[in-house]
């Protein structure tokens, strides 16, 4: 397991440097999901209340699934050319700033805000709010907004409860923490639409993106005594059924969901390189297999990319998991 000795910034020392800048740039991660852009868009719409200038940074398009969030139509790959010198970048949901992708334009690092919960973060801002034990990013963030005494309306509590139900998988992994849950209901009564993120976020799933998971269910394999599932999806089967990559988000969970599975992979082998998502039940560290091909994540969700054959993939990754102790 990484440790974490790196000093976390207070909510007071955030919060002051929030007051001293005039601009932000929201920034979240590429292949975005609930919690890194439902986390900049709450403290976004925040800081717009509080009369700062704001922007949303996200190298990839807002998922369909995603759409129904408030300011959704603000999020760009574009920064003005305009934006003060001492404009402050807030990377949300990320160990490492290259988590953004490669149009961000260079950053000096006195510029840098790094609001995360993941283990192993790499503390590469000036100032890090860094809370591992935290459910999300987003549930990080609230604790800025209670210490800025900002006005938690339904648009900025949809926003945070979508990142605790993304994070949580609809409450159901094991960093539901009874806070989460107390704070899940709160945000309810502030006026956060549980019904539409269901809905949108775990419902609603697009009919080509059902045949697609029945692909990958057919290619199921299992080594290590069926502890370990692993499958693919390629540009071929995405060809075939119509589907696309965010059709693939959480097909992973329902290899880990199969009796007796501990570890689960998903190798996604889409536009030349390959993207693999692991999942665990608890026991074998999957953070820790994914940082030993450059990846990361948490102790039960990691990723990494990896570049090579298919077949590469699979012996590399299954070679980090036993050394992890699958
Ligand atoms: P995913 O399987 O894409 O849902 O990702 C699970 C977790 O692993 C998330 O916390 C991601 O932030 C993290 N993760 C995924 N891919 C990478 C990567 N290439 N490098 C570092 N962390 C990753
Ligand atoms: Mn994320
Ligand atoms: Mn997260």
């Amino acid at each position: 397991m990484v440790k974490n000795e790196l000093r976390s910034s207070t909510e007071a020392e955030v919060v002051a440097e929030l007051r001293r800048r005039p601009a932000f740039v929201m920034v979240s991660h590429v292949k975005p999901d609930g919690d890194t852009l439902g986390a900049g868009l709450a403290l976004g719409l925040a800081l717009k209340r509080a009369g700062k200038r704001v922007q949303y940074f996200q190298q990839d398009a807002v998922p369909r699934n995603l759409r129904f969030l408030p300011e959704t139509q603000y999020v760009s790959r574009e920064i003005p050319a305009d934006l003060p010198p001492d404009t402050l970048y807030v990377f949300c949901d990320m160990s490492d700033y290259t988590r953004a992708g490669e149009f961000l334009p260079k950053i000096e690092r006195a510029n840098m805000l790094d609001i995360d919960h993941h283990l192993g973060n790499k503390h590469f801002g000036a100032f890090n709010f860094v809370i591992p034990t935290e459910c999300s990013t987003g549930t990080a963030v609230m604790r800025l907004l209670r210490e800025m005494r900002a006005t938690i309306d339904a648009d900025v509590a949809t926003c945070i409860l979508t990142t605790i139900m993304t994070d949580t998988g609809g409450f159901m992994h094991s960093n539901t923490s009874p806070d989460a849950l107390e704070l899940a209901a709160e945000l309810m009564r502030d006026g956060a639409d549980k019904e539409e993120i269901t809905e949108e976020i775990f419902a609603n799933k697009r009919v080509v993106a059902t045949r697609l998971l029945g692909r990958i269910i057919d290619a199921m394999q299992f080594e290590q005594d069926g502890r370990y599932c692993y499958s693919h999806v390629d540009d071929a089967m995405l060809a075939e059924t119509g589907a696309d990559g965010e059709d693939t988000e959480d097909i992973v969970n329902v290899l880990r969901g199969q009796e007796n599975v501990e570890v689960a992979a998903l190798f996604k082998a889409i536009d030349g390189e390959i993207r693999v998502s692991l999942r665990s039940n608890g026991r074998v560290n999957v953070q820790a297999a994914a940082a030993r091909l450059g990846g990361g994540g948490h102790f039960r969700a990691s990723g990494l990319t990896f570049h090579g054959p298919l077949e590469a993939a699979y012996a590399a990754v299954g070679a980090a998991l036993l050394a992890e102790g699958l």
